[in-house]
């Protein structure tokens, strides 16, 4: 007499799937492709043209604090970055933050935080 049945074969046994940490950082690397391709002395002209003072909340600093303060541009487009500094704004990082977060811009900042 024959047995009918079906017989189930690899029930269960779900591998669990593991991402190993080289992997994560290389996903996270392709994401990151962004990187700052214009370079960053146009900081220190609009520093020297501007001043170091924040152009919104007329906070100023000191010359060991001018990390502090960064070079916003008013037309959101960090590649236009005319010899005579107008585009740039001097914000200190709140005031910058706090700039882009109520506009568009805000994936800008978001993917450069300086
Ligand atoms: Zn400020
Ligand atoms: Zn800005």
């Amino acid at each position: 007499m024959a047995f009918r049945g079906k017989r189930r074969y690899g029930i269960g046994k779900k591998k669990k799937e593991t991402r190993s940490a080289s992997e994560i950082v290389e996903s996270l690397k392709a994401m990151n492709v962004r990187t700052e391709a214009t370079g960053s002395d146009y900081r220190e002209q609009s520093l020297r043209i501007h001043g170091l003072i924040c152009a919104k909340c007329a906070r100023d600093f000191e010359p060991k604090d001018r990390h502090h303060l960064t070079v916003h541009h008013k037309d959101g487009n960090p590649r236009n970055n005319p010899k005579d500094g107008s585009n740039w704004e001097n914000l200190c990082s709140h005031c910058h933050e706090d700039e882009h977060s109520r506009g568009l811009l805000g994936d800008y900042l978001r993917g450069k935080k300086d």
